[in-house]
């Protein structure tokens, strides 16, 4: 039997309308003075105004930062931290997609905490001690994908565009405050490409190494939300209980790869790195030559995701359908990727901590493999 460690889980306040509850959550922990830590398309929507003005009424006094854009980024994280100081804040709302929630949650991590936020990264030997306090923050998300809200990680990109993983089992948000009404807005591609993005974190998590029980469990009721949910969010955006689905099943996704991630993501990352792909959109792309890639080491496993998706046909085949179905583009040339891309998307993929979880290993020729049978 092996040996593991867990952080499960999360208080969660979820459902329609439950943002509406953030002012007395706060006032129930003594706060008053949050930082609402947001990105520059969410900040301008009506319903960040109407937060701070509720909130307002309440007694607390809120004050809003939104340089977040692109992709998670140091610069984000010290001004953030310099927006906290300003403010005199006593604990955050982070809310948004996984950008915001990403440097939110590092924001909160690097106010007590000494040193540089890359200090921080993830299998640094080195790592500082993380044993100071982190402020009180309530994570709130926006998309259904990344499920960052329930993470222990964050991605943050360094001065050379590669993701580097910010993490420590503190990091993870003492509090969600999931409300679907707040994805209704969300566009059909960005849905689309974020709900793959949630069904790819059950996968993977499923067919990852390690004993994790809890995990598989949580992984397979995660995708089988999605594809019961995800056609229809996107065809029709203001359904709430698709939503809710959605957004419970992006948190079930980031829950369940605790356990770990694999082959998709390290091909991902690269994929931004070096063509500045959107995340989600790089997931479906990638998805099904790496599920044929590990179909060979784990056929038992693949039955389960077929029984899981309610289908006869093979996984890869599947899931290649159903990102036809979502809209989403097919082959990796279709979205700009080129021959002259493959050799620095394999050196990124191969030094990409994710695949380290993979049951079947992946060598800079399978990598290489996997990229021109996506293209
Ligand atoms: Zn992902």
């Amino acid at each position: 039997m092996q040996a593991a460690s867990y952080n499960y889980p999360t208080r969660m306040i979820f459902g329609p309308g439950s943002r509406a509850q953030l002012g007395a959550l706060l006032k129930a922990e003594g706060k008053r003075r949050p930082l609402i830590v947001t990105d520059r398309g969410i900040a301008g929507l009506p319903f960040v105004a109407e937060m701070v003005d509720t909130l307002k009424s309440e007694g607390l006094e809120a004050a809003v930062y939104s340089e977040i854009q692109g992709n998670p980024d140091k610069p984000q994280v010290t001004q953030g931290v310099d927006a906290f100081r300003a403010h005199q804040a006593d604990s955050f709302i982070i809310l948004g997609g996984g950008a915001a929630l990403d440097v939110g949650k590092v924001i909160a991590l690097m106010i007590n905490h000494p040193g540089d936020v890359f200090d921080y990264e993830d299998g640094n030997p080195d790592v500082p001690p993380v044993d100071k306090e982190i402020p009180f923050n309530i994570c709130v998300p926006t998309t259904a994908g990344t499920g960052s809200e329930v993470g222990r990680s964050s991605v943050i990109s360094d001065e050379k565009h590669v993701k580097r993983i910010i993490f420590d089992a503190r990091m993870m948000p003492p509090l969600v405050v999931a409300d679907p009404e707040l994805t209704v807005g969300l566009p059909a591609g960005v849905t689309a490409a974020t709900g793959v993005d949630a069904l790819s974190h059950s996968v993977e998590a499923f067919l990852a190494k390690g004993y994790h029980p809890m995990a598989d469990g949580i992984a397979l009721e995660g995708i089988r939300l999605v594809k019961e949910n995800l056609a229809t969010a996107v065809k029709e955006p203001t359904n709430i209980v698709a939503r809710g689905n959605m957004l419970m099943a992006s948190s079930m996704g980031a829950t369940a790869f605790q356990k770990g991630l694999g082959v998709t993501h390290s091909c991902a990352h690269a994929l931004s790195a070096v063509c500045d792909l959107h995340h989600g959109t790089a997931i479906a792309l990638m998805l099904p030559a790496c599920m044929r890639f590990n179909a060979v080491a784990l056929p038992e496993r693949m039955v389960r995701l077929q029984a899981a998706v309610d289908t006869t046909m093979a996984f890869d085949v599947w899931l290649e359908q159903f990102n036809a179905e979502l809209g989403l583009p097919s082959g990796l040339a279709a979205v700009g990727v080129k021959e002259e891309h493959l050799a620095a998307l394999v050196e990124i993929a191969v030094k990409d901590v994710c695949h380290s979880c993979n049951e079947r290993a992946v060598s800079a020729e399978d990598f290489e493999a996997l990229f021109r049978e996506a293209l």
